[in-house]
C-alpha cells in the first residue's frame, strides 16, 4: 500500500521532494516546536498519480479520512461540527516556490448550519459570515470555475453601499445577504448549489489543487523557471487559525533579512485584523513590521525569537507567514527566502562573516546569472529631479519603457518590439505574460511582499509598489500623480527599483558599482565588495579556466579586466570588414596569382597590427587566433542590390561599373544553396590559395615584435570546421612552413601551437585521428548544436521554436544551453578520444555555451580544461567554475518551499 499522507509532526525539510516545499517546512517548524496549526499532507506523489490516470489513486480516501479524524481528535473539533466546528486550509505547495501560481482555500468546512456554531463559538457574527463568503468565493472560483470577477464586483457593489474598503468585514444588519448573493452567482454560472456537505468540499478542494499545477498560469511560470512540469504538487490541510477575528488578532509576511538589499535585520509586513489572503493581494495597506510591537509586543517579541531561531537552524534568510489570532502567534510558513541579486551576494558574504556558513556553501548560495544581472547600469542619480511618483523599492535596478495598463497591451507592445512598464494598481498571477514581457512593474497598492513584488524580485525585474499616489484611471488609460501630473499609455518613464522612484522621460545611465570594480578594481562598499570576496573565494575553487571570446585589444584588454585568463576565440574575419572590404573583394576578383597576392600583400600589415594589438592586451596569456572561417559571400555586396545597380545603369543608358559586374560575377559563382554547410572553414584554407599564408605570416610577424618588444606572446593557431583529420593535416603543413619560414628570417623560435575546432559530429566521432594533428581542441558549440540537430540557428529561431516551446518539444533553447543528451555526448566521445590518444591534449570550448551557468557544470563535469565567453559574462563564468566544483551545486534560484 503506498502511503500518501504524513502528518506535520512526521515529515522534515529533507522531504521537499515528496511533500512539496511548504508541506516540508511545515512539518520541520513543527518539529522545532513552533507553534503550526496542525495538519497532514497529501504527497505530490498522490498528485502525479491522479494527473496521470485522471483519478484520485485507490486508498488516499481512505488515508485522507484516517489523517483527519486525528486531527479532530487533536484539535477537539470535527469537520461539520454545528456548535463548534472543525475549519481547514487546504494549501498547493511543490518542490519548487511558485508564489501565487497555485490554488490555496481557506474556511473548508463552513455550510449554512456550521456558519452559527462559528459565529456563536467566536462571538462575532459578522466574522462567521464573512468566512464563509471567503469560502464561497475562492471555493467558487477554484473550484468550481466561476469567474472570480463576479465575486469581486459583487463584493464592490456591497463595499460601495457601506462605505467599507478592501475586504474589511462587511455591516451588521444583514450578515448573510452576501453569502445569500454569492450562492446565488454560484448557482446562476454552474447549475449546482455550493455544496453543503463539508466532506465533498475537502475532496473537490483537494482535487482543485492538484489541478491547479497544470493551470495556465503554473504552466507559464514554470517554463519561465525551468521547473519541471512533471513533478506534482503536494496538498497540505491544516486547522484554520483566524486572524480576522478583531484589532487583536491579525496576519504578516516577515523575512529575517532585507531582501532587497540583502541588509541584516527583521523586515516585513503586518495587516490587522485581516487574514493572510489580504497581505499577498495588496488589497489593503500594511503597516511595517515594527509597529507590531507597539500593537502586540509580546507576539512581536515572539515572532522575532522564531526567526531567529528559524535562520539559525536554516542557516539563510527565511521568509514566513504569521497569524495572531487574539493574542496567539501561529507560524503558517517558512521558507528560504527569494531575494535580489543584490542582496544575495550581500547575504552570502555576511552569513560567512557571522559563522554561520563556510565559504563553499557561500558559492553555492549565488549564481553567475545574478552576478551578471548586477552588471547592468544604474540611474544617474544627479540626472534625475523630482520624480514623478514614489514607491517601495521592491526589486532594484533601472528600467525604460513605455506606460501600459494591462497585461495584454504589455505583451502586444513588447512584441512589437516596444519596452514597456506594466502600471497597475496590484498585479495578480494572470498579469504574470505582461510582467514577462514588461521592463518595471509598478504598483499602487501593496508592499514588498505583494504579489508584485515577490515575483519580479524572482523574475530580476524592476519592481516599485505600493506607489499610493499614483492613481489609475484605466478607462482613459492614463495615471495621475499626486501632484496632478497625468501620464498617458504609451508615455515614456523610468522605474527606479533601487530608490523605489518613477520618472517622466528615459533619464540617463550610470555603470553598476559592481561594473566600475570589475573594470577599475575600484572597491565600495555594498555589493560590489560582497561581489569581490566571492569572486576571490571562486577562483580558488574553481577548475575550469576562463578565457574570453574577443576580436579587437579593446574587448581583450576588458576580458582581462573582468578576469578572463586567455583568449579562447579571437575571431580574424572582423579584421576583414570596413574599409579592409575593398582589399577582401580584390583578393576574390583576382584573377591571376600575382593580383591575388597583390590583395594579400596588402592585407597583411593590417592583420599584423591587429594581431600585436590583442597579443599585447593578452601579454602573457593565451591567444586563441581562428583562421577566416566565414563563407567568401559575406565580404561580397549583396546580390540583389548589385543587380539593381547594374541594371538601372543600363536603363539610364550607362556604361554600368566595371568593377560592379565582376563582383556581380563573383557573387553569382559563389553562391551557395546552403552556406553554412559550404565552403567555410578549413575548406577556405583548403581552396584559396594564400589565404592562410597571408593569415599565419601576420600572426608569426606579429609574435616575432612582440618578442623584440619584450612581451610574452602565447598565440595558438585555430583551424576551424575540421571534419577529417586529412584536413588539419595538409593545413598544419602549411602553417609550419609559413611559421618556420617567419621564425627562421627573424632568427627567433616561439612556440605557437596548432589546434583545431571541433564543431561537426564527424570530427567528434573520430577525435582519435584528428587528434593525431592536434594540439588541442576547443568546441564550437553552436555551429555543433546546428549540424548534430540538422537545423540553422537564425532559421530555427525564427520559425519553428515557438510552437516547439508551445508543445514542450523543446525546453530551454540548444544554442542557450547545451544539449547534453545529444550535443553532449559527441563532446563526451571527442573528449575520450582525444586525451586516449593524445594525453594531456587541452580541450575547451569557445561557443557561447561557455557563459552559461548550466553548460558550464557540464563543461566541467565532462573534464574540459577552459570555457570561453564573451567578456561581459566571464565574471558570472568564473563563479559559475567554482560552483561547479563544489559538491552538491544546486539549481541557481531555486529555493524550495
Ligand atoms: P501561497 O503559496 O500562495 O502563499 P498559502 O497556502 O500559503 O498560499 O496560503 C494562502 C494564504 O492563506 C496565506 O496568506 C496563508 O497565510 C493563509 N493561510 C493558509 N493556511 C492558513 C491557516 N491554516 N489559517 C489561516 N490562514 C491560512
Ligand atoms: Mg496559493
Ligand atoms: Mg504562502
Amino acid at each position: 500500500m503506498v502511503r500518501y499522507v504524513y502528518d506535520f509532526t512526521e515529515g522534515s525539510r529533507d522531504q521537499a521532494g515528496l511533500l512539496g516545499g511548504k508541506g516540508a517546512n511545515l512539518a520541520e517548524m513543527t518539529g522545532l516546536g513552533l507553534p503550526v496549526p496542525p495538519g497532514f499532507t497529501v504527497t505530490t506523489e498522490a498528485c502525479r498519480a491522479f494527473l496521470a490516470a485522471g483519478e484520485l489513486p485507490q486508498d488516499l480516501s481512505r488515508q485522507v479520512v484516517l489523517a483527519l479524524r486525528q486531527l479532530e481528535k487533536r484539535t477537539g473539533r470535527r469537520l461539520g461540527q454545528a456548535d463548534d466546528p472543525l475549519l481547514l486550509s487546504v494549501r498547493s505547495g511543490a518542490r519548487y516556490s511558485m508564489p501565487g501560481m497555485m490554488d490555496t482555500i481557506l474556511d473548508v468546512g463552513l455550510n449554512d448550519t456550521t456558519v452559527h456554531g462559528l459565529a456563536k463559538h467566536s462571538g462575532r457574527e459578522r466574522f462567521a459570515w464573512d468566512s464563509y463568503r471567503r469560502l464561497i468565493q475562492m471555493y467558487g472560483s477554484t473550484v468550481m470555475g466561476v469567474d472570480e470577477g463576479l465575486f469581486a464586483e459583487a463584493l464592490a457593489r456591497a463595499e460601495k453601499v457601506r462605505g467599507t474598503t478592501g475586504g474589511q468585514q462587511l455591516g451588521t444588519r444583514d450578515p448573510g445577504e452576501l453569502v445569500a448573493e454569492f450562492k446565488a452567482i454560484v448557482r446562476k454560472a454552474t447549475g449546482t448549489d455550493f455544496p453543503q456537505d463539508p466532506d465533498e468540499q475537502l475532496e473537490q478542494s483537494v482535487l482543485a489543487v492538484f489541478r491547479s499545477w497544470n493551470g495556465e498560469r503554473a504552466r507559464v511560470y514554470r517554463r519561465r523557471e525551468r521547473i519541471p512540469d512533471d513533478l506534482g504538487t503536494a496538498v497540505n490541510i491544516q486547522a484554520m487559525v483566524y486572524g480576522n477575528l478583531g484589532p487583536d488578532s491579525g496576519t504578516g509576511v516577515a523575512f529575517t533579512r532585507d531582501p532587497a538589499t540583502g541588509r541584516a535585520g527583521v523586515y516585513g509586513d503586518y495587516l490587522p485584523d485581516a487574514q493572510g489572503e489580504d497581505v499577498v493581494a495588496g488589497i489593503r495597506n500594511t503597516v511595517p513590521l515594527q509597529d507590531l510591537r507597539d500593537i502586540d509586543s509580546l507576539s512581536y517579541e515572539r515572532l522575532l525569537a522564531h526567526m531567529e531561531l528559524l535562520e539559525e537552524h536554516y542557516r539563510d534568510l527565511c521568509d514566513v507567514e504569521f497569524t495572531i489570532e487574539r493574542g496567539r502567534l501561529w507560524m503558517l510558513q517558512t521558507r528560504i527566502g527569494k531575494r535580489t541579486a543584490q542582496a544575495a551576494f550581500r547575504i552570502a558574504a555576511e552569513l560567512v562573516d557571522e559563522g554561520r556558513i563556510t565559504w563553499d556553501e557561500a558559492l553555492l548560495r549565488v549564481g553567475g546569472t545574478q552576478l551578471t544581472q548586477l552588471m547592468f547600469p544604474r540611474f544617474d542619480q544627479r540626472a534625475s529631479g523630482r520624480p514623478l511618483a514614489h514607491g517601495i523599492p521592491a526589486s532594484p535596478g533601472a528600467a525604460v519603457g513605455q506606460v501600459v495598463f494591462d497585461s495584454a497591451e504589455a505583451v502586444r507592445r513588447a512584441t512589437a518590439g516596444e519596452r514597456v512598464v506594466l502600471v497597475r494598481e496590484e498585479t495578480t498571477p494572470d498579469d504574470l505574460p505582461g510582467m514577462i514581457a514588461a521592463q518595471a512593474v509598478l504598483t499602487s497598492r501593496g508592499g514588498k511582499t505583494s504579489h508584485a513584488a515577490v515575483v519580479a524580485r524572482g523574475m530580476g525585474k524592476v519592481c516599485v509598489c505600493g506607489a499610493d499616489d499614483v492613481r489609475i484611471d484605466l478607462t482613459r488609460r492614463r495615471f495621475t500623480t499626486g501632484a496632478g501630473q497625468e501620464v498617458a499609455e504609451g508615455c515614456v518613464v523610468s522605474v527606479d527599483g533601487t530608490a523605489g522612484t518613477v520618472h517622466l522621460g528615459a533619464l540617463p545611465l550610470v555603470d553598476s558599482p559592481v561594473m566600475r570594480y570589475l573594470e577599475t578594481g575600484e572597491r565600495s562598499a555594498g555589493p560590489a565588495e560582497a561581489v569581490e570576496r566571492v569572486l576571490q573565494q571562486a577562483d580558488a575553487v574553481a577548475r575550469l579556466e576562463v578565457r574570453a571570446n574577443a576580436d579587437t585589444p579593446e574587448d581583450a584588454a576588458r576580458a582581462r579586466r573582468f578576469g578572463a585568463r586567455g583568449i579562447g576565440l579571437c575571431r580574424t574575419e572582423h579584421m576583414f570588414l570596413g574599409g579592409r572590404r575593398r582589399l577582401v573583394e580584390d583578393m576574390i576578383l583576382a584573377r591571376t596569382d600575382s593580383e591575388r597576392q597583390c590583395a594579400l600583400d596588402a592585407l597583411l600589415p593590417l592583420q599584423r597590427a591587429d594581431f600585436v594589438g590583442i597579443l599585447t592586451a593578452m601579454d602573457g596569456l593565451p591567444v586563441t587566433i581562428r583562421l577566416l572561417d566565414p563563407p567568401l559571400h559575406e565580404f561580397l555586396p549583396d546580390r540583389t542590390e548589385l543587380a539593381v545597380r547594374i541594371a538601372s545603369a543600363k536603363a539610364a543608358g550607362r556604361v554600368p561599373d566595371d568593377r560592379e559586374v565582376r563582383l556581380l560575377e563573383a557573387v553569382e559563382r559563389i553562391r551557395e544553396q546552403n552556406p553554412m554547410l559550404g565552403l567555410r572553414g578549413v575548406r577556405l584554407a583548403l581552396t584559396v590559395p594564400g589565404l592562410t599564408a597571408m593569415q599565419v605570416r601576420a600572426l608569426g610577424e606579429a609574435v616575432v615584435a612582440r618578442v623584440r618588444a619584450g612581451g610574452d606572446p602565447r598565440a595558438e593557431i585555430m583551424v576551424p570546421l575540421v571534419g577529417t583529420q586529412e584536413e588539419l593535416r595538409v593545413v598544419r603543413e602549411q602553417v609550419e612552413t609559413t611559421l618556420s619560414e617567419v621564425f627562421t628570417a627573424a632568427k627567433c623560435t616561439v612556440q605557437c601551437p596548432v589546434g583545431t575546432m571541433i564543431e561537426l559530429p564527424r570530427a567528434a566521432l573520430t577525435a582519435a585521428g584528428i587528434a593525431r594533428y592536434a594540439d588541442f581542441f576547443s568546441f564550437g558549440t553552436n555551429d555543433l548544436t546546428q549540424t548534430t540537430w540538422g537545423f540553422s540557428r537564425d532559421d530555427a529561431e525564427a520559425s519553428f521554436f515557438a510552437p516547439y516551446f508551445d508543445q514542450g518539444i523543446l525546453r530551454a533553447s540548444p544554442f542557450e544551453k547545451l544539449d547534453e543528451d545529444g550535443v553532449g555526448r559527441l563532446i563526451r566521445t571527442a573528449v575520450a578520444e582525444g586525451r586516449a590518444a593524445r594525453p594531456g591534449i587541452k580541450i575547451g570550448v569557445c561557443g557561447e555555451h561557455g557563459g552559461d551557468p548550466d553548460s558550464i557544470h557540464f563543461f566541467h563535469a565532462t573534464g574540459l580544461d577552459y570555457v570561453s565567453c564573451s567578456p561581459f559574462r566571464v565574471p558570472g563564468a568564473r563563479l559559475e567554475a567554482a560552483r561547479a566544483a563544489l559538491p552538491s551545486a544546486g539549481r541557481e534560484g531555486h529555493s524550495t518551499a
